[in-house]
């Protein structure tokens, strides 16, 4: 529907880390999508209209037919509603908002105003999860072990959001291993217990041991860490009746029994944008809150184990 000659006109929000590592590139090799205009109270791209809010970007490019947010979560939803009630399609970055529940109701809106609402999980889209989603759905599973383990201070250079109530802390990094669970694990799974570690200076933990099941009683454990110097390690093992398989590298390797399967080279944002195109095209909306609901979830049964002061 949307050839190279109609391309949807898009604006992006929030011009960070995120926007210039993957989102710009993907766009630049998107021929589906013009990239019109950015809206970054201080940031800026090169050659490109810039705004300073949302509201004005609005307001002057009238045109703009799509946004896509890349801020952090706690100015998601207001932003998302003005794109929304002005008619524009909505690309949101994990995680899709600050809270479970204004997540729902971003949704009723998009329907509301008949624009497409792209709750988007980029980890998804890494190139091993939908084969492994394959494999596992005929399997028997026994148990889960999720390692989820980097640098903050490598990954989240003077981000003090990820430490603000909202922000997720180490469930920022985490909550892309549930997108993955809950895409690939062929059964609903819940969680029983949690523990957090919270530095005594900040709001949101720097690490958490999860455990979940499901209604067979699988046990499911989960272990997120932002304290891991050593390289980071994005792992995930799924025990089954017919050998383990492995996730690693966040998605982008799967392994059998420790024989690697070739799923082909790495292509989450370009993935992403196909997507969104997709559902624009349909007049679809793409939703899931789950791995969201996990993360909300472990904020309620987690105990909370209060640690030094972490100093970025
Ligand atoms: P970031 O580097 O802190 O960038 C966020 C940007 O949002 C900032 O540069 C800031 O712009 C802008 N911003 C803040 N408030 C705004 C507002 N009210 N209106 C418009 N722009 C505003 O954070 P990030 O790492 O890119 O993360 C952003 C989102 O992407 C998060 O939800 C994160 O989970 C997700 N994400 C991050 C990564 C990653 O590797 N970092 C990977 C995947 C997904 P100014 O610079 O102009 O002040």
């Amino acid at each position: 529907m949307h050839g190279e000659l109609h391309p949807v006109s898009i604006g992006i929000v929030g011009v960070g880390k995120i926007a210039r590592d993957q989102h710009l590139p993907a766009l630049a090799a998107q021929p589906g999508f013009r990239l019109a205009a950015c809206a970054s109270p201080h940031s800026r791209v090169d050659g490109l209209p810039h705004y300073t809010t949302l509201d004005a970007m609005l307001a002057d490019e009238p045109a703009l037919q799509a946004v896509s947010l890349c801020t952090p979560p706690q100015v998601r939803f207001a932003q998302a509603r003005a794109a929304l009630a002005a008619g524009k399609h909505v690309m949101l970055e994990k995680p899709p908002g600050a809270s479970v529940s204004e997540v729902a109701l971003l949704a009723e809106l998009a329907r509301e105003h008949r624009c497409t609402l792209f709750a988007s999980w980029h980890s998804r889209h890494a190139p091993g999860v939908e084969a492994a989603r394959e494999w596992l759905a005929r399997r028997a599973i026994v148990s889960v072990n999720v390692q989820w383990k980097e640098d903050v201070r490598r990954w989240h250079p003077n981000q003090a959001w990820i430490w603000e109530p909202g922000g997720l802390g180490v469930f920022d990094p985490g909550i892309n291993a549930l997108s993955i669970l809950t895409r690939v694990l062929p059964h609903a799974f819940f969680l029983t217990g949690a523990d957090l570690w919270v530095p005594a200076n900040q709001q949101t933990p720097i690490a958490a041991h999860l455990a979940f099941t499901d209604a067979a009683g699988t046990p499911i454990h989960a272990e997120f860490d932002w304290r891991h110097d050593a390289g980071e390690l994005w792992q995930i093992d799924v025990t089954t009746r017919d050998g383990t398989l492995r996730l690693a590298q966040g998605g982008k390797q799967l392994a059998i029994d420790g024989a690697e399967i070739d799923v082909g080279p790495e292509r989450e944002y370009p993935s992403l944008y196909a997507r969104f195109l997709e559902l624009i095209a349909s007049g679809g909306s793409d939703v899931d809150v789950r791995p969201l609901q996990h993360v909300a979830d472990a904020m309620l049964l987690g105990r909370r184990h209060l640690i030094d002061p972490f100093v970025p």
